[in-house]
């Protein structure tokens, strides 16, 4: 018996999305072979409406990945900001000093350094793509999951689903990862990041704001109605603290906590707070299963990279499945699923523990190679190679890329 689907993919988030387009754009699957369940598919924003809290950061690769899936074009149509330019720095240091490092789009010959785009732009224009193709969107929720020699079988809310193979795309609690038995490592990093909205008193300058605190990390992200995104990472009882005060209060600490480097701070929305753990699988694949996104790995988000690493695995697990199909091989198979985690898991290992390590270093590290590590920032300003390679990894641009981000 032939199972109902190629391919099942739990969880339409952005990055399950992107590759349930890329399967049928790229791969060349039928869109009617695809199927997606998502539990909770978002409306998509409303044109005018205020700025959504939850933004992220876009690199250059992911840009080319939403091309490529098809999304790109609706997503700038409705809103980008772009940003050209980063100034990170540490609060030992002041932000016009010797110690910031600064990332300039012009002196590396690109038009911007990426884009900050809502979370939830991404992931509606994506499903939008998959509409538009044909492929089933089912609203549920993976309850059950059997991997078996020539298929597996999903229980979505009930249905019975059958497809040569399961990727799992449900977020850093995935049951997929979960039902298959998956193993995974976790650290909670005891911190919340704090989100909202604000308006400063002096202009963003495109830029986006990194400050080192200390006691955790504060970024402004730049947005093209001139406010901007603010994420402050910070302990819990910290994070508890910001939360109780009032308004003026908050927004004191904040305009202190930037020390002062956009001016007075007045927010523009609610604030939201966020637990932020490191999850690593240990296997990223078994026999007609794939993990992709945050379902394979969460990282701290000082450096705005969770998404940007899940499109290189959406568009990664796309070169494997094309080059399968080239050789007329069955997409579950186990050798062809170990390609992709062959390509993508030691990168994601590393970007894990180097997040880990600029957490615990820059942002609340305290002794003697903390101090180093806080002085190495305008080491790195000073370093010109050194420098240019950091920009490449931070425009997602450098070392070998999944066809989909290349030029
Ligand atoms: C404060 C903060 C700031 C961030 N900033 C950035 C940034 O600037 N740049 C960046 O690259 N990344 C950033 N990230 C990380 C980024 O948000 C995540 O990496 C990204 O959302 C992961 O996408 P995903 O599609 O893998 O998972 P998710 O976004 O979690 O999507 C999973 C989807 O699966 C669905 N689902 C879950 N369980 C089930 C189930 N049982 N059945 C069916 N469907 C299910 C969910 O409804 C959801 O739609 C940030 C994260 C945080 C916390």
């Amino acid at each position: 018996m032939t199972p109902d689907y190629d391919v099942a993919v739990i969880g339409g988030g952005a990055v399950g999305a992107a590759f349930a387009a890329l399967a049928v754009r790229r791969v060349g699957i039928a869109a009617a072979r695809v199927i997606v369940i998502e539990r909770e598919r978002p409306p998509a924003p409303v044109p005018g409406a205020d700025y959504d809290l939850r933004v992220v950061a876009l690199s250059r690769a992911s840009q080319r990945i939403l091309t490529a899936a098809g999304a790109w074009e609706a997503i700038t149509a409705a809103r980008v900001s772009p940003y050209e330019r980063m100034r990170i720095w540490h609060e030992s240091a002041p932000v016009e000093g010797p110690g910031t490092l600064v990332f300039d789009a012009a002196e590396l010959g690109e038009p911007n350094l990426g884009h900050i785009v809502e979370s939830r732009l991404v992931q509606t224009a994506l499903l939008a793509v998959l509409d538009a193709s044909g492929v089933e969107i089912v609203p549920a929720s993976i309850e059950g999951l059997a991997l078996g020699v020539g298929e597996a079988v999903v229980d979505a809310d009930g249905r019975r689903i059958t497809a040569r193979l399961v990727v799992g795309a449900d977020g850093g609690r995935s049951r997929v990862r979960e039902l298959a038995g998956l193993e995974a490592r976790s650290r909670d990093y005891r911190q919340q990041a704090i989100v909202a909205n604000v308006v400063t008193a002096r202009p963003h300058e495109r830029t986006a704001w990194q400050r080192f605190l200390g006691h955790g990390t504060l970024a402004f992200l730049p947005l093209a109605n001139g406010q901007c995104s603010i994420v402050w990472s910070v302990g819990n009882e910290r994070a508890a603290e910001l939360r109780a005060l009032s308004v003026e209060d908050f927004e004191r600490e904040l305009t202190a906590a930037l020390d002062g480097a956009l001016g007075a701070v007045r927010l523009a929305s609610g604030r939201v707070s966020i637990p932020l753990a490191a999850t690593r699988a240990r296997r990223y694949v078994l026999e007609r299963c794939a993990l992709i996104g945050d379902a394979a790995h969460t990282v701290h988000p000082l450096a705005g990279q969770g998404v940007n690493l899940g499109f290189l695995d959406a568009a990664a697990l796309a070169d494997a499945l094309a080059a399968a199909r080239a050789q007329r091989e069955d997409p579950g198979a186990l050798a062809i699923l170990r390609r992709y985690e062959r390509t993508r898991r030691p990168h994601n290992e590393l970007m894990v523990a180097a997040m880990g390590g600029f957490n615990d270093l820059l942002a609340v590290g305290q002794g003697p190679l903390a101090r180093l590590a806080q002085r190495g920032l305008g080491l790195v300003e000073r370093a010109g190679p050194l420098k240019r390679l950091l920009a490449a990894r931070a425009l997602g641009i450098a070392g070998e890329l999944p066809a989909a981000a290349r030029r």
